[in-house]
């Protein structure tokens, strides 16, 4: 089959990803073989790209925002038939044994794999995945629309659930890009009031387009207090404004898998029972959850398509900013 494999981290400027042929996996027990159609492209895969995540498989075919066709079924798998459309998302498996799998958390599992990372992705013409960490995918969106839901728009979607908003919330995004596209649609339909904290016109325009009632730079103050402020940026020098803007009890989401180093700040910030946290990964009720929920807003998504062969284009135009809303590779050779 032919892949975009990772073999070293390097920066994406240097085009590190090798559009090459590799023999397509074989679906153990308990496994599905999917036919690729698209594969989103999300800044995690930057991160896995540019070594900000350690290396643990090389090579590696990054993506894990899979839309594709189950084509094999490996030994002991039944839930769906041949020719199902399914999803593959970040949590490629957890082990359901530790104590945290054990409690309804299998987002934090001791012992996951993630797909695109620490085990092979979806940029290339087939991959493999546990039938039951797949998601069939609703009928009514088409393939490279469905692509940006499986993490920008779950981890988005887990993100708002933990930031508590209800129905006249006042909400804040910094950063916006397709994570926050996709979360807009979804915290209007629950009847919160989003705030867009981020860089540049383009951005600031796109989520006024979707419903903001105010975008500005991060570092301009919203014109109300706040109920609660997530971060999708990768930036930790947003989190003492984001703080600042907050309400008393006020709850901060921390979006990234990754970040860079959160200035200090007075404890003012904190006190009166502000609450950070960070999202780690998503449990399949998220998901589930989720897909149930954008198939009936319903939300759309906005994208920009490239062929497999230039995976390194899309990771350039990402990292700087080029993409309204998220990019997707047509897998489709
Ligand atoms: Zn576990
Ligand atoms: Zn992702």
């Amino acid at each position: 089959m032919k892949a975009c494999l990772l073999r070293t981290p390097a920066p994406v400027t240097t085009n590190p990803l090798e559009f090459a042929d590799a023999p397509a996996p074989q679906p153990g027990k308990g496994e599905v073989l999917l036919r690729v159609s698209v594969c989103g492209v999300c800044r995690t895969d930057l991160h896995v790209v540019e070594g900000e995540l350690p290396p643990r498989k090389s090579p590696v075919i990054p993506g894990h925002q899979i839309v594709a066709t189950v084509e094999k079924l490996g030994e002991g798998a039944h839930r769906f038939a041949k020719g199902a459309r399914v999803g593959v998302p970040w949590l490629h498996s957890a082990d359901l044994t530790c104590e945290f799998c054990r409690s309804g958390r299998e987002n934090l599992c001791d012992h996951p794999t993630f797909t695109g990372y620490t085990v092979d992705g979806g940029y290339a013409e087939y991959a493999v995945a546990p039938e039951a960490f797949v998601y069939p995918i609703p009928e009514s969106f088409a393939d490279e629309q469905a692509a940006p839901l499986l993490c920008a728009g779950i981890i988005g979607f887990r993100c708002l659930r933990l930031s508590g908003i209800q129905r006249g919330s006042r909400l804040a995004f910094y950063g916006f890009g397709s994570a926050a596209v996709v979360a807009i649609q979804v915290a209007r339909h629950w009847g919160a009031e989003v705030y867009a904290c981020t860089r540049g016109k383009k951005h600031q325009q796109l989520a006024m387009d979707f419903g903001a009632v105010w975008a500005d730079e991060a570092t301009v103050e919203p014109p109300e207090k706040l109920d609660a402020a997530i971060i999708f940026a990768p930036a930790g020098e947003l989190v003492p404004p984001a703080l600042k803007a907050l309400k008393k009890g006020g709850v901060l989401v921390l979006g990234g898998i990754h970040m860079s180093p959160i200035p200090s700040f007075d404890y003012n910030l904190l006190y009166q029972e502000r609450i950070i946290r960070s999202v780690a990964n998503n449990t399949r009720q998220d998901g589930e959850d989720f897909l149930r929920a954008a198939a009936e807003i319903p939300v759309r998504t906005q994208v920009t398509v490239f062929p497999l062969r230039e995976a390194n284009r899309a990771l350039n135009d990402l990292k700087s900013d080029r993409i309204n809303g998220a990019a997707v590779l047509d897998c489709r050779q």
